[in-house]
């Protein structure tokens, strides 16, 4: 039997172990996670109301049900098992552990009480155990939320939303309360360069045309009447989608509804200001934009927020013994290849960049690479397997999690669920395998 261990059930590694299971001969599949909950960031970083996305579990969910892809979960690879115990007993180990570690933004005063990294913030209203108890500083009437991506977005609109248009989303309850007492007033979306390079794409944009409590503004003169002819036709016409919605936000009213929504361009942050260890304001540099990049004018505004989000990407979490690429934060390796017979892909490769879709085109490739490895050397096949990881696991305590516990604590989700939210998930690992004894 070919062993292969796979280290992250999020979807780069969910797509590897469906086509491995699948083409490779005789293999047994087993998917390791240090949650006892499946699929990562769909669980825990798509946004709550955006149900649809994550409808992409159906899929996973089938690969899990095969005779030969076994989910153990609440194992931390580094921690429970090391990594060298791993190669000792699986012939082929894929890595595909994500990156959801907070950039930090490098200013004065982000150690200050009220400044959170996106990861945290999403994971806090996501339910992720790591953040269950982050418990932030909403008390604020402006929240800074800096970056210009779609993670930024999410976080703004579900701080703008009402909890009514929380009601068929799977955010956690604490954390939808928290946002509705929340004083909020001012939402600032800033971007260190223009609505040119915003990463944002228009389906998150546009949402802000329709909510119930908050408008979205945009300074007119921040946009520009036009792209320059010799423009990137592909490019252009996202990015004329993302000016033909900025403008008109550009004439919403500013006073139309109780929050309003910022949205910023060509501005980065220089310091956090506190008073007592607590924010009480953010100092921004003008940026001016020559060939895309931003560079700073020297002139500085300051805002009046008492909280401030980073949404500026992540890094991978290293574990002992694996080449990493500390300057990166990502797994080290070279198209997926990190040494023999192990392979990586997803985020922890190629950086927390891509869509959903991008983890599954990546995957396959990384999965091609390993069959035709294999093919070309196939192991002898005489490696022990989950057998000997089982006994080490208990032997050392571990409470692991299979795909069917995983299933009861998903009914007891959905079972708790009130109104029409989908579920009401369990933040807590004890909560979790509570339900399992
Ligand atoms: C806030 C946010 C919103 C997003 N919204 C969307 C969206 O709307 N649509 C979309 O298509 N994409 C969205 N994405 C992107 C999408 O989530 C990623 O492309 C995708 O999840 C990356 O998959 P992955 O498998 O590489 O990593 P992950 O999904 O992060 O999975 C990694 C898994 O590895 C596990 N793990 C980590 N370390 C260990 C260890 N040491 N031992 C065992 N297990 C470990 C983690 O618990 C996790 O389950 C969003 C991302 C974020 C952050």
């Amino acid at each position: 039997m070919i062993n292969i261990a796979i280290i992250g059930s999020g979807p780069s590694g969910c797509y590897i172990a469906d086509m491995l299971s699948k083409k490779v001969a005789d293999a047994q599949v087993d998917i390791f996670d240090r949650l006892p909950t499946p699929f990562g960031l769909v669980r825990a970083g798509v946004a709550p109301d955006h149900q649809g996305t994550k409808n992409i579990v159906r899929q996973f969910e089938r690969t899990f049900s095969r005779d030969n892809v076994r989910f153990v979960g609440n194992v931390n690879i580094g921690d429970d098992i090391t990594y060298q115990e791993l190669k000792d007993h699986y012939d082929v180990i894929a890595v595909t552990i994500g990156a959801l570690q907070d950039r930090d933004l490098g200013i004065d005063g982000e150690d200050l009480n009220g400044v959170y990294g996106s990861g945290a913030f999403v994971a806090w209203y996501n339910g992720h155990p790591d953040h269950a108890d982050l418990n932030p500083k909403l008390d604020s009437s402006g929240i800074a939320i800096i970056g210009n991506g779609n993670v930024a977005l999410d976080i703004s609109r579900i701080l703008a939303k009402t909890d009514a248009e929380m009601g068929s989303s799977d955010i956690t309850a604490d954390s939808v309360a928290a946002i509705a007492e929340s004083p909020v007033q001012d939402i600032y979306l800033i971007g260190r360069r223009g609505p040119v390079e915003a990463s944002f794409t228009n389906a998150e944009l546009s949402e802000f045309a329709e909510l119930d409590r908050c408008v979205a503004l945009v300074d007119s003169a921040q946009l520009p009447a036009a792209l320059p002819e010799d423009f990137d036709p592909k490019a252009a016409k996202a990015i004329e989608k993302n000016l033909e919605t900025l403008r008109g936000y550009a004439e919403n009213a500013t006073d139309s509804k109780p929050v309003r929504l910022h949205i910023m361009f060509c501005a980065s942050p220089t310091a956090i200001l506190g008073e007592h260890g607590t924010v009480t304001g953010l100092r921004l540099e003008k940026n001016q934009i020559t060939d895309g990049r931003a560079t700073g004018t020297g002139e500085t505004f300051d805002l009046n927020v008492q909280t401030v989000i980073s949404a500026i990407g992540y890094r991978s979490q290293s574990i002992e013994g694996m080449p990493f690429d500390e300057e990166r934060g990502i797994v080290s390796n070279e198209d997926g290849r990190v040494e023999d017979g192990v392979y990586t892909s997803g985020w922890c490769k190629r950086g927390p960049q891509g869509v959903i879709p991008a983890n599954r085109a990546d995957s396959m490739g990384v999965a091609k690479q390993i069959i035709a490895d294999l093919e070309e050397n196939m192991p002898a096949g005489d490696k022990a397997g989950f057998n000997k990881i089982a006994a080490l696991l208990d032997e050392r305590n571990v409470r692991t999690v299979a795909f069917s516990d995983w299933q009861t604590i998903n009914e007891a989700e959905v079972s708790r669920a009130q109104g029409d939210k989908p579920r009401e998930k369990f933040n807590r690992i004890p909560e979790m395998l509570a339900l399992l004894d």
